[in-house]
């Protein structure tokens, strides 16, 4: 049977309304094609990391059980048990598969040394060792044992911290003892902004 362009996309529209025009009933293929997207994903749950909302988000990826394949987000979609948002998501929200599968997405810490213009990549092992060093001088060159009236205050006004909406209890809870061990008096989160 010849089937013109005009046919075959009127078909298409027909869905599964006993597409006889190919010579054999279409609707399974193209209810099994509908479900395809999703049917072999494996659901992790996590939140929009977008505002302080902080939404349950359900991320569906395919690939990775299999030892050769990189991971691929497929679907994000709302979490309808979350007791924040209940399934739903604003169009940022909706959006976050975009984010997470985009080629211009950092994947390696970045540093710009000072003076230069230009951010260089550079591993997390030098990163953290970076980061454990420039903490420690400038905590050593700046830490203020007593304010102006000889009053013991113990306090650092030179570092700051700021954590994410992603962040959890736990998470949160070791920041701020190890932040507050350091010194610090400027703490936020992202979440209350
Ligand atoms: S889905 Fe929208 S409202 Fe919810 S956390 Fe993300 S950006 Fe905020």
């Amino acid at each position: 049977m010849e089937v013109s362009r005009r046919t075959f996309f009127k078909a298409g529209l027909l869905g599964g309304v006993g597409l006889t025009v190919f010579g054999f009933d279409a609707a399974p293929l193209l209810a099994q094609t509908q479900g395809l997207k999703i049917s072999r994903t494996t659901e992790t749950r996590s939140t929009c990391p977008y505002c302080s909302v902080s939404c349950g988000v359900i991320i569906h990826t395919i690939g990775d059980k299999a030892k050769n394949v990189t991971p691929q987000v497929v679907h994000v979609e709302g979490d309808p048990d979350h007791p924040i948002n209940r399934g739903t998501l604003c169009p940022k929200g909706s959006s976050l598969q975009q984010d997470i599968m985009n080629e211009r997405r950092l994947t390696k810490p970045q540093v710009r040394r000072p003076g230069s213009t230009k951010w260089e990549d550079i591993s997390w092992d030098q990163a953290i060792s970076d980061i454990a060093r420039l903490v420690k001088k400038t905590r050593d060159d700046t830490f203020i044992a007593t304010d102006s009236e000889g009053r013991t205050v113990n306090r650092l006004e030179s570092i700051a911290f700021t954590g994410g909406c992603t962040d959890t209890n736990e998470f949160n809870f070791l920041v701020v003892k190890t932040m507050r061990s350091l010194g610090l008096t400027y703490i936020e989160n992202q979440a209350r902004v």
